[in-house]
């Protein structure tokens, strides 16, 4: 049959958008073209969100964009090797898939690869509040709060060079503070921080939302606007002529389509793989869990030179942390829970004795696999060898804030068959570099 013919046409027409991956990618990018008006199925093998979508610290803010590999980030995985305290925890592998991503991640930790990742990132990110607004107003619980977010240190040395780093990076985009607040003053800057602060600085206008609140929000709208979810319904493979994908396999039978995206976090690399793309990822593993503290924060908090987070959700506390390279699975290692909580001590005091106590004080123990590319950068792009296959995935530690954006550009993308410009440093080509 001629591809050409109207008949055909219209069938394409017809037949959905095959989005697999129930997470906020493929949720923000469903959304987007359903509002372009295609027919849109999310494909989901678990339930929606139950990836690391879930359990996330739900910050949306510009100051903490930057790519995972950065001037300095090699020297510092060396020196947290076998320090089951550290904010990063790699188990070496002898897995040679292993050992090809972390020499592209070194090869991406330049000065001027961060920059240019950072500036791409930034660029993204630009409409985000924008977009968070369209999306509320369109009957979608964001739940984003714009609290704004406060940076912790221990010293005034690492709070001085850590804001001038970020003021660097500002220039043009948002507002920084010019010196960070010091003594009591940082103390006072949120109601939760502990006299072992020494120095910090708020950031205005940042934001922080309820992860697992706005999956769901998301869901519900898709839903109620015809996009048809399946969960519990694995992809297995895909089926058609060289070049195209027809129809969508999966786990519950077969789904015919007119274009697909695969958004389907860290394990996006395997079903690329079917497809004969290579995107190598790891899990950056996380952690996080709830905690009721007797002053509880105010802002979003960063804790400088422990790298832990501390964010109001939900009426509760969200503590989360750390960085785990040891394989794309999703067990969760007690040990770095504690390494966590003990951290967050420095900067909270001392809202436990002894880490026995834990199991009873916090509530909803979590362990995410962030997708990360080997040099940082989300993947948003139409497959170099499929007309009608496209991709949204590896967006690291800021999955949540770019979420939106993505599913923008992708849908629009999807929609027109041209690339967006702002789509373009996160495009396939990069990766065979
Ligand atoms: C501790 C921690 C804190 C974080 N904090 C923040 C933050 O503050 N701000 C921020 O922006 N980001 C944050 N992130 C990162 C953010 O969580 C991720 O970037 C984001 O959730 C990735 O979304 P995703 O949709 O790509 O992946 P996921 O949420 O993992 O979704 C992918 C989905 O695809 C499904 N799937 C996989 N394979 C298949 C298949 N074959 N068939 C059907 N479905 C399939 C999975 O079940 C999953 O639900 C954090 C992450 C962690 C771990």
């Amino acid at each position: 049959m001629n591809n050409s013919s109207p008949r055909v046409q219209r069938a394409n027409r017809d037949r959905p958008v095959v989005i697999v991956g129930g997470g906020v990618i493929g949720l923000c990018t469903a959304y987007y073209l359903a509002a372009e008006n295609l027919a849109v199925e999310v494909v989901e093998r678990q339930t929606i969100g139950s990836g690391a979508s879930w359990g996330n610290a739900g910050w949306v803010c510009a100051s903490h964009s930057a790519p995972v590999p950065s001037p300095g980030f090699i020297g510092y995985a060396a020196r947290s090797l076998g320090r089951p305290e550290s904010p990063l925890y790699l188990r070496p592998r002898p897995d040679p898939g292993f050992l090809a991503w972390m020499w592209r991640f070194w090869r991406s930790s330049t000065p001027s690869r961060f920059e240019n990742g950072y500036r791409a990132v930034a660029e993204l990110n630009r409409p985000t509040f924008g977009l968070f607004e369209e999306l509320a107003a369109s009957g979608v619980d964001t739940t984003l709060q714009r609290p704004g977010l406060v940076h912790a240190f221990l010293t005034g040395e690492h709070a001085r060079h850590y804001l001038e780093v970020q003021r660097q990076m500002a220039v043009g985009r948002y507002a920084m503070p010019t010196e960070p607040a010091t003594g009591p003053a940082a103390q006072a800057l949120d109601p939760a921080l502990s006299g072992r602060v020494q120095a910090g600085y708020l950031v205005n206008g940042e934001g922080v939302l309820d992860p697992g609140a706005f999956v769901k929000a998301l869901r519900e709208h898709l839903a109620s606007s015809g996009v048809k979810i399946h969960e519990n319904t694995e992809v297995t493979g895909f089926a058609g002529p060289p070049g195209r994908t027809e129809a969508v396999m999966t786990s519950q039978g077969e789904i015919s389509c007119r274009d697909v995206v695969i958004a389907s976090g860290v394990r996006s690399t395997g079903l690329l793989g079917h497809l004969g793309l290579q995107v190598r990822m790891q899990a950056g593993k996380g952690y996080s869990f709830a905690v009721d503290l007797p002053a509880p924060p105010r802002h979003a908090l960063y804790f400088g030179e422990r790298r832990v987070v501390a964010s109001p959700i939900a009426e509760t506390t969200r503590i989360a942390g750390t960085m785990e390279l040891s394989g794309n699975n999703n067990r969760l290692d007690w040990r770095r829970i504690v390494a966590v909580a003990r951290a967050s001590r420095h900067y909270l005091g001392d809202w436990f004795e002894d880490p026995d106590d834990l199991m009873a004080r916090i509530r909803d123990p979590w362990v995410g696999g962030r997708p990360l590319t080997a040099d940082g950068l989300p993947v948003i792009d139409r497959s170099p060898l499929h007309r009608n296959v496209y991709v949204a995935t590896g967006h690291g530690m800021l999955g949540i804030a770019l979420g939106p954006a993505t599913g923008r550009s992708l849908a629009d993308f999807v929609a027109t068959g041209r690339r967006p410009d702002v789509l373009a440093p996160f495009g396939f080509q990069r990766l065979s570099r």
